[in-house]
């Protein structure tokens, strides 16, 4: 049975050592006041809960799944799992960062993004319940109306009610534009409409976990233009709210059927039918995907940081049982002469596997907890410039996040399968749980190729190279403060070399794709990977100039940092040489051959 430590620790390095984070909160009115203490016991009760709360259904979660009773329409989540959920809402979690005026705790951002990872950890499929929530809220909270707003946000604050969002279609997903659920104004109630249409894949789609639950709608109005300027988002209750706030009928949006799928099996996946279900227009109306970016932006880093989770306890699993298990002698002869063979983590190979994915993790906390302070900052830093700064890094960042972080889990949840061996395949290790939860996190919220065409055409070609070159100043500086430490060398020098080398490819792409667009979608994916090697070496190697720093207290801590960032730099960052030389080759080779060929 797997086993799950909250990795406390390395979240106390980079939210105070790494970022500095009170610091930086010291800027923010609404955050100045918080302290050290009060964060690390934040992670510490965030911890426990995942730990002792969720972490226990996820085997049970996994083999059980969810139910529909097809004459109700009503859908009931694994067993334990609502009495979960009423715990995480008694203890006040999803309200950690939500706006006090709607009964929200006020917290930054990057604290409640710390707790989704160990809840994810924990268990996936059951935080998708919450996650998506916090999502709505977001999306209601930057564009609800007033009435919206006071009618939703309490209830999704204290997690009373949860929330959805329904975009997809069985005939799109990615091409939105191609949406048919329709919207018909009802007459004599303004901003109400009566919603028809099929959506598929609908995640927490039903349950039994809250009373309510409130689905963002993707559908067309009656004169809306074809495409995706012609979608507007609705608000639509499972059950309508009566004026004092009260239950009343039932709305007919149900559950038509679930999915049977992969993984997150705790999760449900729902088909939902719209049979003129009453909602109300969020946004303005055609307006619906740009207020549902909101939601789609939130979303995207949280699948980042659900995988960011799985990596962790992958890890974590792998390495106790690499220690356990005893296969062959170590190479160089035995390391415990005393047992019949050696752990099999004397083994080269069994140690690349494990660093591998230790540093995926590390790595992928460093950026995402970054990303998230940068959030705290563009929503609550007075200054409008710096707010500016962090969105523009924020919107650079957040494909990365998603799709880079979601790559690597799938191999580090396959390495760590790998060092089981044979029992890595076997149920009961729970190791082939962390294998298929971890596949969907690079197909949902955006594949991951959609996101590296968003890093490359929009986010970095779209704006001539603007919020790049803007991280890239960063690095820059960072390189000029460092590039003169003798014992910095080793990271320094990589990092302005990949550096040098992203920004020549950056331009090489940019003048291929003037010509033809196809240059573009043919090298993104490796772009996205290489330049996610560029934003982890340079937290690698901040992290690296620390540890070298404070080595000498003793504490193994820094001697561990230490050696990842030297494993990362040696053993995975060499992958971007691959990568440039792949994205080089340009659309010849995948456009070449004749389609009937195929
Ligand atoms: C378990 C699960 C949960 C989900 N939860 C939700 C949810 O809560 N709400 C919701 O609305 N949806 C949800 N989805 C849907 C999910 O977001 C979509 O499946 C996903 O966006 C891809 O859309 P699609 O399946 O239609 O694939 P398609 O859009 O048909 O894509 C098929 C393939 O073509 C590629 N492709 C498409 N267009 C391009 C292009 N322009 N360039 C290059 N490649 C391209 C894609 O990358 C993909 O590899 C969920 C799906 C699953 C399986």
């Amino acid at each position: 049975m797997p086993t799950y430590t909250p990795p406390i620790r390395d979240m106390q390095f980079v939210l105070h050592e790494l970022l500095g984070m009170t610091e930086e909160l010291k800027a923010m009115p609404a955050h100045a006041e918080l302290d050290i203490d009060t964060i690390n016991a934040v992670l510490e009760e965030a911890g426990k809960f995942a730990a002792e709360v969720t972490f226990p259904l996820n085997i049970s979660g996994d083999e059980a799944g969810c139910t529909l009773d097809k004459q109700t329409h009503e859908v009931r989540a694994p067993q334990g799992f609502k009495e979960a959920y009423a715990q995480f809402v008694e203890g006040g979690w999803p309200a950690l960062s939500c706006d006090p005026d709607h009964g929200g705790q006020g917290l930054p951002l990057t604290l409640n993004q710390c707790l989704y990872e160990m809840l994810n950890s924990a268990n996936q499929a059951w935080t998708m319940y919450p996650g998506l929530t916090h999502g709505a809220y977001e999306c209601l909270h930057a564009h609800g109306t007033p009435e919206q707003k006071a009618t939703y946000l309490p209830k999704l604050t204290s997690g009373e009610w949860t929330g959805t969002m329904c975009l997809t279609e069985s005939h799109c997903g990615t091409d939105l534009g191609l949406l048919r659920s329709k919207a018909e104004p009802i007459a004599g109630a303004e901003g109400s409409y009566r919603i028809t249409g099929s959506k598929i894949f609908i995640s927490s789609g039903d349950h039994d976990l809250a009373a309510n639950i409130v689905h963002l709608v993707l559908a067309r109005l009656p004169d809306a233009p074809a495409g995706s300027k012609g979608i507007s988002l609705f608000a639509v209750p499972k059950f309508l709210v009566n004026a004092d706030g009260s239950l009343g009928d039932r709305n007919p949006i149900y559950c038509t059927g679930l999915e049977h799928k992969m993984g997150i099996h705790g999760n449900a996946t729902a088909q939902i039918s719209l049979d003129g279900a009453v909602g109300t227009l969020v946004g303005q109306p055609h307006k619906g995907l740009a207020a549902m970016f909101v939601m789609m932006n939130a979303a995207r880093l949280g699948v980042g940081v659900q995988s960011l989770g799985l990596t962790e306890v992958a890890y974590q699993n792998a390495v106790a049982y690499a220690k356990d298990r005893l296969q062959m002698r170590s190479l160089t002869g035995p390391k415990a002469p005393d047992k019949p063979a050696d752990p099999i983590i004397v083994h080269p190979d069994v140690r690349k596997m494990l660093l591998t994915a230790r540093a995926y993790a590390e790595g992928g906390r460093a950026l995402a907890i970054y990303t998230a302070l940068l959030i705290d900052r563009e929503l609550s830093h007075p200054d409008e410039d710096v707010r500016q700064d962090a969105a523009d890094q924020v919107a650079l960042l957040t494909p990365i996040v998603k799709a880079f972080l979601t790559d690597n889990a799938w191999l580090a949840t396959s390495h760590c399968m790998q060092v089981y061996g044979g029992h890595g395949y076997i149920k009961e290790w729970g190791m082939e749980q962390y294998v298929r939860d971890a596949r969907i996190n690079m197909i949902y919220e955006g594949t991951n190729t959609i996101q590296s065409l968003d890093l490359l055409g929009r986010k970095v070609l779209g704006d001539n190279g603007a919020k790049l070159k803007k991280f890239g100043k960063l690095i820059a500086q960072f390189v000029e403060d460092e590039g003169v430490d003798e014992a910095m060398q080793e990271f320094v020098n990589p990092l302005a070399d990949l550096g040098d080398k992203v920004t020549k490819l950056t331009t090489e792409l940019g003048m291929k794709g003037f010509g033809n667009a196809d240059e573009v979608g043919a090298a993104a994916v490796d772009y996205l990977r290489v330049v996610g090697h560029l934003v982890f070496a340079y937290f690698f190697a901040r992290s690296a100039r620390i540890a070298l720093a404070r080595q000498g207290s003793g504490d193994p801590f820094y001697t561990a940092k230490l050696a990842t960032a030297r494993f990362y730099f040696s053993k995975l960052l060499p992958e971007t040489a691959g990568l440039i030389r792949t994205a080089r080759s340009g659309a010849t080779p995948l456009m070449a051959m004749d389609e009937a060929l195929f």
